[in-house]
């Protein structure tokens, strides 16, 4: 699928991705609710970003007992507020994994195998919660502040092209 990626070199540490995310999700800028994050190394000022890889990894999906984690097709327009962004106007087809809330029973088993540590118990409602592209206009990439960073962005994966087939 195509996936949310945040550049460590260009990233800024701003964290107004996570602010879009979560008011998009939750109705307010609430980090912590924010379905990716950048981890600021306060020392040696290191940033990494952490963001869901959808179908190219789908440990969450392989791992879940229930089989609460599914895959749906979606169509992502990335339309940021920045008109010059390589990617606006641009529409992808592919694949993300969702969570399917009447199926999950908040095992856990989910949380223990994320890489990115991108996938929670949602503290409201008790369920898994994580990235699904905000119905095809990922709320992140329109955030991220500086149009000359474009920090936060689309990847393809050949995983993607698997499931077309
Ligand atoms: S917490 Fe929910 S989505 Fe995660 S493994 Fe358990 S049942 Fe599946
Ligand atoms: S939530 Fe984590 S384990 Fe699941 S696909 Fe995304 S990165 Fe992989």
């Amino acid at each position: 699928m195509p996936h949310v990626m945040i550049s460590n070199k260009k990233c800024t540490g701003c964290h107004m991705c996570e602010l879009g995310c979560s008011a998009f999700h939750e109705g307010g800028f609430q980090p912590s609710l924010a379905r990716l994050f950048t981890d600021v190394n306060p020392t040696t000022a290191v940033i990494k970003g952490h963001s869901c890889l959808q179908t190219a990894c789908a440990k969450c999906q392989e791992a879940c007992p229930e089989d609460a984690i599914v895959t749906r097709q979606i169509t992502v327009k990335p339309a940021g507020e920045f008109s010059s962004r390589e990617k606006n106007g641009d529409t992808v087809t592919g694949f993300v994994l969702i969570v399917d809330e009447s199926k999950c029973t908040n095992c856990g088993d989910c949380y223990e195998v994320c890489p990115y540590d991108v996938i929670h118990e949602h503290p409201a409602r008790e369920v898994a919660f994580k990235c699904d592209l905000c119905d095809g206009d990922p709320q992140c990439i329109a955030f991220c502040q500086n149009k000359y960073v474009l920090a936060v962005d689309l990847k393809l994966d050949k995983k993607d092209k698997e499931l077309r087939a």
